[in-house]
C-alpha cells in the first residue's frame, strides 16, 4: 500500500497539548499515522491536497442505534415511554436480518459521509449479526451489542427473552465479533435500560463483560417520567441500582444523564463511569438539557452521540457538537463549553470514553489513521477566524471531503468507497415498507 500524505491542511491534533498546525502535513503508512508536521514526499507517496481544509481526528459517536435508522420519521412527537412502547418496540420486534442490514447500512453511510469514524451502537434483541456484518462491510470502527431485555411493561413478545437466552446470545455474539475486521470491531453488552432488565440479567451482563474487557452500554437518567417509573418499580434511582448491580467504572457507558444530581455525578466521576450526551434526542423527546459543562467540571468522563434516527432524526456528529456547545450556554451560561472544549468531546474524549484513546481520537504519530478532511471554504464558514469556531459553530457534515478509517480511505470527494449509497437508500425504502407492514402499524 502506498504511503499517503494529507498535505497543507490546518491539522487539529486534539493531542494532549491541543496543538493546531497551520499548513501541516500528515503522513499515513498502512493503518497508522507515522508523522505530523512537515513531511517530504517520496516518489511512491500519494499526496492528497488538504489546503483550505482542516485535518481532524475522525469523529466519535458513543451512542447510536443503527437498527432504528430505517424507522426515521416513524415515531415523531411522542413522549419517551409511549415512543418506545407504541412505535419503537413493535417496529424492532418486526425486524428481520434484511431490514436490519438495510437500516445499519443507511445509518453508517450517513455517519461516515459526515466524518464519523467510530460508533458505539446498541442493537435490537434479535438477528444482531446482520448489524455487525454491515459494520464490517462499511469499514467503520464500531463497538456494538444486541439489546438485552428479559422483562418490562409493554415489551412485545418478539423482544422479550429469557435471562439465560439473552446472556447466551450476547456471549455468542461477543465471542464471534470481538476483535473482528483487524480489530475494528468490539463488543458491548447492552442491557437496554433498567426497566427492561432483571437484576440477574444486568449482573450477568456486567460479569461477562468484565471477563473479556468488553463494555457495558445502557440508558440512564434520561427523562423525569422514566426516572419516576424506575423509583416506583425499584425504590431507587436508575444510576444507583445499575451501580449496585455492577454497571459502574470506566467500562460502563450510560447514555443521556440528563437528570443526574450533583451527588450522582460525583459518584460517576469518582468511579470513572462514562456519560454520553445526546442533545438532539434529549430535545426531541423533551427530556431536558444535560448540564454538560457542570458534569465536565465535576470530572465526569463525557462523550457525544446522536442516539437513534427516530429521536433525532439524523446520525450527524456535527449537529450533536453544535447542540452540545449551544445548549450548554443556555443551561449554564454563555462561557460554558467553548468551541475548543466542545470539539474534544467529539474526538479524543469520545475515544477515551470507549477505551480507544490509545488507538484513535487524535492526530498523533503511532495512532491509527482515523481522519477526516473538512473543507473550511464554504460560504457558511468563510472568511476565516479560529478553526475551532469554524468547526463547531459554522461547519457541518456537508463539509467533510475525505475520511480514512484504519488507514483505509472510506470517503473520497464526498463519495462512500465501501457502500453504494444509492443502493443502500433503495434497500432502506423497500425494507421500511416491509417493516411497517410486519409490525402492523
Ligand atoms: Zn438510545
Amino acid at each position: 500500500m502506498l504511503d499517503t500524505i494529507l498535505r497543507g491542511g490546518t491539522v487539529v491534533t486534539c493531542d494532549a497539548a491541543d496543538r493546531v498546525l497551520v499548513g501541516g502535513d500528515v503522513l499515513v503508512r498502512g493503518n497508522t499515522i507515522v508523522s505530523v508536521g512537515e513531511v517530504r514526499p517520496r516518489g511512491t507517496t500519494r499526496v492528497v491536497d488538504a489546503s483550505g481544509c482542516a485535518v481532524v481526528p475522525g469523529l466519535v459517536q458513543a451512542h447510536v442505534h443503527l437498527c432504528q435508522v430505517v424507522m426515521r420519521g416513524m415515531a415523531d412527537d411522542r413522549p419517551l415511554l409511549e415512543w418506545l412502547k407504541e412505535r419503537i418496540w413493535p417496529l424492532e420486534a418486526a425486524h428481520d436480518a434484511a431490514s436490519l442490514a438495510a437500516s445499519a447500512e443507511l445509518g453508517l453511510a450517513e455517519a461516515m459521509l459526515g466524518g464519523t469514524t467510530t460508533v458505539l451502537d446498541m442493537g435490537t434483541v434479535r438477528e444482531h449479526d446482520a448489524v455487525m456484518e454491515a459494520c464490517v462491510r462499511s469499514g467503520v470502527r464500531a463497538i456494538s451489542g444486541k439489546a438485552m431485555m428479559d422483562q418490562g411493561d409493554g415489551v412485545p413478545a418478539g423482544l422479550r427473552e429469557s435471562t439465560r437466552a439473552s446472556l447466551d446470545e450476547s456471549e455468542r455474539l461477543a465471542s464471534r465479533w470481538r476483535g473482528a475486521a483487524d480489530g475494528r470491531i468490539g463488543y458491548a453488552y447492552a442491557p437496554r435500560f433498567i426497566l427492561s432488565c432483571s437484576e440477574a440479567l444486568v449482573r450477568g451482563a456486567a460479569e461477562r463483560a468484565a471477563e473479556h474487557g468488553d463494555l457495558v452500554h445502557t440508558h440512564a437518567a434520561e427523562h423525569p417520567e422514566e426516572r419516576a417509573a424506575v423509583r416506583s418499580a425499584l425504590g431507587d434511582e436508575d444510576v444507583a441500582v445499575l451501580r449496585r448491580w455492577g454497571v459502574a467504572g470506566p467500562r460502563a457507558i450510560l447514555a443521556h444523564g440528563v437528570q443526574l444530581t450533583d451527588e450522582e455525578a460525583r459518584v460517576l466521576a469518582a468511579e470513572g463511569t462514562r456519560v454520553v450526551h445526546c442533545p438532539s434526542a434529549n430535545l426531541k423527546l423533551g427530556s431536558g438539557i444535560a448540564r454538560v459543562a457542570e458534569l465536565d467540571a465535576m470530572g465526569v468522563k463525557l462523550a457525544l452521540g446522536a442516539d437513534g434516527a427516530p429521536c433525532n432524526n439524523n446520525l450527524d456528529a456535527w449537529t450533536e457538537l453544535r447542540h452540545a456547545a449551544l445548549l450548554a450556554k443556555v443551561r449554564t451560561g454563555v462561557t460554558s463549553l467553548p468551541a475548543r472544549r466542545a470539539f474534544r468531546l467529539a474526538t479524543i474524549d469520545g475515544a477515551r470514553a470507549l477505551g480507544l484513546d490509545a488507538l484513535v481520537g487524535s492526530v498523533e504519530p503511532g495512532k491509527r489513521a482515523d481522519l477526516a478532511v473538512v473543507r473550511l471554504d464554504g460560504a457558511h464558514a468563510e472568511p476565516g477566524g479560529d478553526v475551532f469556531s469554524r468547526l463547531v459553530y459554522a461547519c457541518g457534515a456537508r463539509d467533510v471531503e475525505h475520511v480514512w478509517i484504519d488507514g483505509v480511505r472510506v470517503v473520497s470527494h464526498r463519495q462512500h468507497q465501501r457502500l453504494d449509497v444509492e443502493g443502500v437508500k433503495a434497500r432502506a425504502r423497500e425494507q421500511a415498507k416491509k417493516l411497517v407492514a410486519r409490525a402492523g402499524l
